[in-house]
């Protein structure tokens, strides 16, 4: 295939990627781990707890986490590691064809942004603890129960894959705040 990891960029809406329904990671290969690798340089770069594979130009069923918690104890994050379950990872974390389950039943709503849609922030609603099983760059798999914004990520993430945005899960309110950022950014697009 000959993908050149050093060359993905972050992709922006209304980039048609963005609204595809993602396939199976294709199976473990140097290849796979040097995007993987560069996802997580990416998300960094821009300051961003979350990139998932359709953002860099790939429709592949994976996406990078890094939520780090505080390592100040009086800050409520830094317990997110100690909490159970977690809400922060320890690490920078790649998650290969992952699975969503058991969703807790309330619906927490919290301001979200994402890296494919610039100068947009929206209230989302959802479950405030979700469980996910993935494999890692090992082709271990591995299951995790997280709540708080780990748990978040992770739906956001997961939502990529499906080719969801924020801007389709936000408040009726919050819509209503971002249209005219949301329509700058595709007369952007219909200008390049
Ligand atoms: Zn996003």
């Amino acid at each position: 295939m000959g993908i050149d990891a050093d060359r993905l960029r972050i992709v922006k809406y209304p980039a048609p990627v963005l609204r595809a329904k993602a396939g199976p990671t294709p199976p473990l290969s140097d290849e796979v781990r040097q995007v993987a690798l560069r996802m997580v340089e990416l998300m960094h770069e821009a300051d961003g707890v979350g990139l998932a594979a359709p953002q860099v130009g790939l429709s592949w069923h994976l996406f990078v986490a890094h939520v780090p918690a505080s390592d100040d104890p009086e800050d409520a994050d830094w317990r997110s590691l100690q909490s159970d379950p977690v809400s922060a990872t320890i690490q920078p974390t790649v998650y290969i064809n992952p699975v969503l389950s058991a969703p807790s039943r309330d619906l927490e709503p919290y301001e979200e942004g994402c890296l494919s849609l610039p100068q947009i922030n929206g209230e989302v609603r959802r479950p405030s603890r979700i469980t996910i099983t993935a494999t890692d760059l090992n082709g271990n798999s591995f299951t995790q129960r997280a709540g708080g914004l780990l748990a978040r990520c992770w739906q956001h993430e997961m939502d990529h894959l499906d080719g969801v945005l924020i801007i389709d899960r936000m408040t009726p309110l919050s819509r209503l705040k971002n249209r005219n950022a949301v329509r700058e950014l595709e007369h952007r697009a219909a200008l390049l």
